[in-house]
């Protein structure tokens, strides 16, 4: 099993300058796993040999646009180009039905998936191969989640977009393999994101055998992130490491 980073930006200015790329990051093992595929993923999966028509299972944890923009070309892939229905697609509610004001998978694109599933935190979803169990996430008004997947003999835990909250450490409890969205450096008056020191406190908490941030602001990404990923090793104590675009991490690295 390997995890593919297509991009590891993150945030509005990032969006839109791709400073940093975007288009989540894949988990390729018994299954293919493409997570939050935001702009660019198809064509970063181009680029790094990755072929769409292979994806098994689309998660989207939430329905920011940096989040969800590529789900329905993805889609087109795992059904055949849209020729018959293919793939799971896991989705937060509001990416699926459309409840508030964020973007939503279109009718069409919902149409061509095999099974659709609306992840509510704390339930799970069991898969040939694998499982995964939905956590909490707390972040803008939309409804979002992260997980933590078992397969392939590891734990992989991943925050989604959330802040910190208390007892968020628990939720990633025995995890291999910790993947953190961690936007800004320092803690400030805006809430809904991950900052170094929540990271610290999370990964220092759980303990995993590898931690990777990914998901950079600006501010982060001048920090820089490799600088930063070398303070919270040091406080932690767990190997950390801050993701660059098109970055493979084997599983024995976990
Ligand atoms: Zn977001």
């Amino acid at each position: 099993m390997e995890i593919i980073f297509l991009g590891t930006g993150g945030g509005r200015i990032n969006l839109i300058n791709q400073t940093r790329a975007t288009g989540g990051f894949v988990i390729s093992g018994s299954k293919n796993i493409h997570v939050d595929p935001g702009p660019g993923a198809l064509v970063h999966m181009r680029n790094l040999g990755l072929v769409p028509r292979k994806t098994d299972i689309l998660v989207v944890t939430h329905s920011h646009i940096d989040h969800i923009s590529d789900a329905g070309v993805l889609i087109e892939g795992m059904s055949n180009y849209g020729l018959r229905k293919g793939g799971t697609l896991i989705g937060a509610d509001d990416a699926l039905e459309g409840k508030t004001d964020g973007q939503r998978i279109s009718e069409f694109h919902l149409s061509k998936v095999e099974t659709i599933v609306n992840a509510k935190p704390g339930e799970s979803l069991e898969f040939e191969g694998g499982k995964f169990t939905f956590t909490k996430a707390v972040h803008d008004t939309f409804p979002a989640f992260g997980f933590v997947l078992e397969m392939d003999g590891k734990r992989i835990g991943y925050t989604g977009d959330t802040e910190y909250f208390e007892g968020m450490d628990k939720l990633f409890d025995g995890c291999n393999l910790l993947i953190l969205n961690v936007m800004k450096p320092y803690n400030d008056q805006y809430h809904g994101h991950l900052t170094a020191e929540d990271a610290s406190r999370l990964i220092g908490r759980v303990q995993p055998k590898l931690a990777i941030i990914t998901h950079m602001g600006m501010k982060m990404q001048s920090y820089p992130p490799e600088k930063k990923a070398k303070e919270i090793e040091e406080e932690t104590g767990v190997k950390t490491i801050a993701a660059t675009d098109g970055m493979k991490v084997a599983s024995d690295q976990f």
